[in-house]
């Protein structure tokens, strides 16, 4: 007996799963707004991004500066409304580059950082949009900031850098439900006025949906496990 080849992989076909997954959780809960997807493309080719594009899909999410800069530039060319977002740890001496590339920064979670990023931006006349990342579970090797020192995080965004704050965003522990932490996001965001939520991956977006998000990030579930 033979067996038969494994069927390749359709990002497409399961990015279209995953929106009508994500609207039923929605409206399951209550919600009448969409929640947008974000592709979280790291390690993803531009020839297995294409047909996403070519199918209309516009917005992507990168972990590192360099590889976005390696892949995006020429996409961009060709489909110029992509909306690209830095949803990875972002050093403060890549600033510049990320300015240029990115049309919002979803990790800001120093005051360093803050700074580097409002002078940048000053410098380039490019306003991308900025979330801050925060730490829900306060886990030492994670980034973010806590949740008890966002109020004068975000504070000090506004009044010592201009900087406006478009929402939050975060990663829950791997080892927990990830419910707790969503619904404080909301709280947090809900309290300070913040309007964009960016919760859920693959593994609990129908349940961040239920709690709240405005947009979730979605890698393995479109393209498989990475390698
Ligand atoms: C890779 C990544 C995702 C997507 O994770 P999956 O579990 O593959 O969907 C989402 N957010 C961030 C910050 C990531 O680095």
């Amino acid at each position: 007996m033979t067996t038969p080849p494994e069927e390749p992989i359709d990002p497409v076909a399961r990015l279209a799963e995953a929106s009508a997954r994500l609207k039923a959780a929605a409206r399951e809960a209550g919600r009448e707004s969409d929640v947008a997807i974000v592709v979280a493309a790291k390690t993803q080719t531009a020839e297995t991004l294409t047909p996403l594009l070519a199918a209309g899909h516009r917005l992507f999410g990168e972990n590192r500066v360099q590889e976005a800069q390696a892949k995006w530039p020429p996409l961009k060319a060709r489909f110029p409304d992509i909306r690209l977002s830095l949803i990875g740890p972002l050093q403060s001496n890549k600033a510049r580059d990320a300015v240029a590339l990115f049309d919002e920064i979803a990790s800001l979670d120093r005051i360093k950082l803050a700074a580097a990023l409002a002078a940048e931006m000053a410098a380039q006349n490019r306003r991308p949009d900025l979330l801050v990342q925060v730490n829900t579970g306060e886990e030492p090797q994670k980034a973010g900031v806590a949740p008890q020192d966002l109020p004068a995080f975000l504070a000090a965004c506004r009044a010592e850098y201009g900087l406006s704050i478009a929402g939050l965003l975060c990663i829950p522990p791997a080892d927990e439900p990830p419910a707790p932490h969503f619904a404080l996001l909301a709280k947090l965001a809900a309290r300070h006025g913040l309007a964009r939520l960016s919760m859920g991956m693959s593994g609990d977006y129908e349940i961040a949906a239920q709690l709240g998000a405005t947009e979730v990030r979605l890698g393995s579930s479109l393209f498989g496990p990475r390698g």
